[in-house]
Order: structure tokens, then C-alpha cells, then sequence
């Protein structure tokens, strides 16, 4: 086929808007879960213990241990607590780490699913998966670890603290940016990550100078709901791969990381994809769409975000190795990328700043 495209639509169901918490015993009840075990991470279990006033007879407890990566270890307590509760679902309130926490319960226990998504990292639209075990993380798509219903509630990002916003915030930007020059990208994908992209660059801004812009977190949901749904439909490049790189070796923090490489990787790549640059010019209402995202960038880092590799700690030393690991497997990309420019690539990130 010449130019053509493939589109799965997602079997996701979303409810959307401020006090959309409310909805949760009727959407627990929708999916026929009678005794649902409420995951969250320590930080977030006052918000947890809510939730679970809300579900009342329909709770079976909280489990708080939720933790970035997944670890294999977290995943056993929590069936542990899914065993002695006698869960039949469970509700992820919380960002990409407790959702992730309640993907590894579908796919080890068969478990469905309810969403409440905190930040903006997308991975409740998402069927891929990851576990990690001996410090390597594993990960795999499996559409039976897609929650069943998300719930989007602007309500409980009000505490989302303005420089983790922003830089969350450009993690789903990372996921269109990508979704726009990937081999399975369609219309409908492209539609959703424009769009998501207008939402988000238009909420960041809004944030950084107040966290409480009830419009600015409204946006910014909405903008990271379509991101993540693009990140679930297609095969993301060398941004994420590199991410993942350096997260990987360097134990970094996952939207921290993002948003420092962002801006390089689009520098380099979408001088090789003009339709998804002139989408996100569009988007970004901008005729240079890699400075662009720095300015977001450099917002986060003047609310106190790292800037750079270097203030992440990464030494500069070990910038061949992350690249020779890149390079050591295959990923998608609009054009393959060879030792030196990645390295250059590598280097600016590491100084940060514009491209
Ligand atoms: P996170 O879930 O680790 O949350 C970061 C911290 O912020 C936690 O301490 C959390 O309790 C706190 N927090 C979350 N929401 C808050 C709020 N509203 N107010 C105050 N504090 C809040 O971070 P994340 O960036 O959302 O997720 C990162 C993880 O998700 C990574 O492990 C990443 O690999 C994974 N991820 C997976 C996918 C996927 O499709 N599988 C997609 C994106 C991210």
C-alpha cells in the first residue's frame, strides 16, 4: 500500500471535567467492581483514602506502596493486598507510577482498571506495560492492561506543584512530537496530537505563573489526555529511546528527563519531517518549533527544574556509552541516526539551553 495507514481505536472510556471524581462509584458500578483496592503512592494517600470514602461499600482498601518503575517486589505486595482484601478491580489515583502499578495487577491478576489520572504523563491511554527487576525494566504492550474507564478530574491536579506541571506537561508534549513522524501515523492521530499540543503549550505558561488557573489545568488534562492517547496508538522514536537510555542508567526522573531532551531531539529530526514540523508550528504558533519547546523548557528550569543533563547528574564522560546503547537497537525514527550526531545531540542536551 502507497501512502496508507492503519487505526485501532482503543476500547477506552473517558469521563472529563472538574468534579468528575464524583462519578467514580457509578463508573466502579458500570464496570461490575464490588470490591475495588484503591492504589496510590505514599504521598498521595490522604488523596487515596478519599477515594475510597467515596467508593464506600465498593472499596476494599488502600495499597500506597506505589512506586516509579514498577518494581517486581511492589508488584507482589500489592497482590498480596488484592488476595487478603478479595479485590475484584482496582482505582489508580495517582501519575504514570500508580497507573503502572495497576497495569502489572491486569496483566499478572486479570484485574480491571479505573483511572484517575494526577499528572500528565499519559499512561492510562496506554496498553503498554512495564515491570522492573534486577534494575532492568521490561516492557510490552498488552491490550488487557488498558484501563476500562478514565477518569479526568482538572480537581486533582490543583496540587501538582507548577515545575512538576510544566515538566510533565512536556513528557505528553514528547508523545505527539513523536506521534506525528511515526510509520503508523494516521489522520486521527495526527488530528489528536495537534490539538493536544495547542492545549498543552497554551496551559504551561498559564501554570508556571499560577498552579491554582483552573483553566491552565483544564487545558493542560485535556492536551495530556489526546498525548497519551497518541503515545497508545504508535511507535514512539529516538526521543523516547533515549529517554528511556538514560533513565535507565542513570536512575533520572522520568518528565524532569523529558523535558530536557525534547527540544535537541526535535532540532534534529524535524528537519526530516516537514508535515509533523508545519503541524507543530501550527500548533505552537511558531516558526521554529525546537525553540519553542526550549522556552517551555527553560519555564520549568526558572520554577526550579533541572536544565540539563549535567544539573541531572549525568556525567559527560558517559555520553558515549548512553549513545552506543541507543545505538545497539533498532527503534523508529524518520531518519536513522548515526554515532556522531547523536553524540552531538547527546552534548547539547547535557549543556542545555536552546538548540
Ligand atoms: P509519578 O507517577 O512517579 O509521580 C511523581 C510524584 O508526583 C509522585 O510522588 C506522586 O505521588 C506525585 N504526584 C502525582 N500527582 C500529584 C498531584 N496531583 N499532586 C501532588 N503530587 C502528585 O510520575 P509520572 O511522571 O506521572 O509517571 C512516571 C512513570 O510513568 C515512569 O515510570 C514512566 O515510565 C511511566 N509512564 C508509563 C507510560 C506508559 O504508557 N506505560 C507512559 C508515561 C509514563
Amino acid at each position: 500500500m502507497t501512502d496508507g495507514f492503519v487505526y485501532e481505536a482503543r476500547p477506552m472510556r473517558v469521563v472529563f471535567g472538574a468534579g468528575s471524581t464524583a462519578v467514580l462509584p457509578a463508573e466502579a458500578e458500570r464496570l461490575g467492581m464490588r470490591r475495588a483496592l484503591v492504589l496510590s503512592t505514599p504521598q498521595q494517600r490522604g488523596l487515596a483514602t478519599r477515594v475510597a470514602a467515596l467508593l464506600g461499600e465498593r472499596a476494599a482498601g488502600v495499597f500506597d506502596g506505589a512506586r516509579m518503575h514498577v518494581p517486581v517486589e511492589t508488584v507482589a505486595a500489592a497482590e498480596a493486598a488484592v488476595a487478603e482484601a478479595d479485590a475484584d478491580g482496582c482505582v489508580a489515583v495517582g501519575g504514570g507510577s500508580t497507573v503502572g502499578l495497576g497495569k502489572a495487577l491486569a496483566l499478572r491478576r486479570g484485574l480491571p482498571v479505573l483511572a484517575l489520572p494526577t499528572t500528565y504523563a499519559g499512561s492510562e491511554m496506554t496498553p503498554i506495560w512495564g515491570l522492573t527487576e534486577n534494575a532492568e525494566k521490561r516492557t510490552g504492550r498488552d491490550p488487557a492492561v488498558l484501563p476500562r474507564s478514565v477518569v479526568y478530574d482538572p480537581d486533582l491536579t490543583m496540587t501538582l506543584p507548577a515545575a512538576v506541571s510544566v515538566t510533565s506537561g512536556i513528557n505528553a508534549l514528547a508523545h505527539a512530537v513523536e506521534a506525528l513522524y511515526a510509520p503508523d501515523g494516521s489522520p486521527v492521530v495526527a488530528a489528536m496530537a495537534e490539538r493536544g499540543v495547542r492545549d498543552l503549550a497554551n496551559a504551561l505558561p498559564l501554570l508556571a505563573a499560577d498552579p491554582g488557573d483552573r483553566a491552565g489545568r483544564r487545558a493542560a488534562l485535556c492536551g495530556a489526555w489526546l498525548c497519551g492517547a497518541c503515545l497508545g496508538a504508535t511507535t514512539m522514536g529516538l526521543h523516547h529511546k533515549l529517554c528511556h537510555v538514560l533513565g535507565g542508567m542513570f536512575d533520572l526522573p522520568h518528565a524532569e528527563t523529558h523535558a530536557i531532551v525534547l527540544p535537541h531531539v526535535a532540532a534534529h529530526n524535524l528537519p526530516t519531517a516537514p508535515e509533523a514540523d508545519a503541524a507543530l508550528r501550527r500548533a505552537l504558533d511558531t516558526d521554529d518549533v525546537p525553540a519553542a519547546l526550549a522556552d517551555l523548557t527553560a519555564l520549568a528550569t526558572r520554577l526550579g527544574a533541572p536544565g540539563s543533563l549535567r544539573e541531572l547528574g549525568v556525567a559527560e564522560d558517559d555520553l558515549p556509552r548512553v549513545a552506543d546503547e541507543v545505538l545497539a537497537r533498532p527503534y523508529a525514527n524518520p531518519l536513522p541516526v548515526g554515532r556522531r550526531d547523536l553524540l552531538g545531540l547527546l552534548h547539547a542536551a547535557h549543556r542545555g539551553g536552546t538548540p
